[in-house]
């Protein structure tokens, strides 16, 4: 299935080229001249990833990306014609995975577009919201904090890592060895047991009974599976 990707950028020359490349490149293109069309866009076509220009009419690409980044996990790279820290600092806070300076060569654009994607191979529901409700307790995925009854529970960063991982990949089964290459990192040098022994502190915070699991189930002789909830 072609990964679709948005492009959302109101120089038309620019845009074109843009399009033409990508959809060369095997890639579905969606293209919008401006924030509100970007928006609409984002809505309808649930892109795989977006490519933001920073400065739109109408709505700004910064507003643009808060909006969506209240909304979705999509990916983001951000497209800036002004080289300031300020900017790419502003967009990274807001959440885009990754920003282009203007002017940039489309083997540039591509190579950090192709990473961005296999960032986010197992492909992330990109409508779990900012806060998941699991019954028992409340994450607030934005703020990295576990709350039961409006308390924040202490955890360990990486269960939270891994819970917010698994949020983001409701229903989909996911072995060992990629949990432990996308929650702990590529170089780590760990063992699949220590998947295991986090799963267990997770399921301690998150299951009524973590002997017997109900939301993170494991998949005998592959992993484990978060039930998407309710
Ligand atoms: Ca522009």
């Amino acid at each position: 299935m072609a990964r679709s990707i948005l492009v959302v950028e109101d120089e038309p020359t620019l845009r074109e080229t843009l399009a033409e490349s990508l959809e060369a490149e095997g890639f579905e293109v969606t293209q919008a001249a401006d924030g509100r069309r970007a928006l609409e866009a984002f809505r309808q076509a649930k892109p795989d990833l977006i490519l933001l220009d920073l400065m739109l009419p109408e709505i700004s690409g910064l507003e643009v990306a808060r909006t969506i980044r209240a909304e979705s996990r999509v990916p983001i790279i951000m497209l800036t014609a002004r080289d300031s820290e300020i900017d790419k600092v502003v967009g990274l806070e807001l959440g885009a995975d990754d920003y282009v300076t203007k002017p940039f060569s489309m083997r540039e654009l591509s190579a950090r577009l192709r990473a961005v994607l296999r960032r986010t191979e197992l492909v992330p529901d990109t409508t779990v919201p900012a806060l998941v409700d699991l019954g028992r307790v409340q994450i607030d995925l934005a703020g990295h904090r576990i709350l039961r009854g409006g308390e924040e529970l202490p955890v360990k960063p990486k269960v939270f890592e891994l819970l917010a991982f698994l949020l983001r990949h409701p229903g989909q089964v996911i072995t060992r060895d990629q949990l432990l290459e996308r929650v702990w990192g590529y170089d780590y040098a760990g063992e699949t047991r220590t998947v295991d022994v986090h799963v267990h502190w997770l399921r301690a915070v998150i299951e009524d009974d973590s002997s017997r699991p109900a939301l993170l189930k494991t998949v005998r002789g592959v992993g484990y599976v978060l039930r998407r909830p309710e």
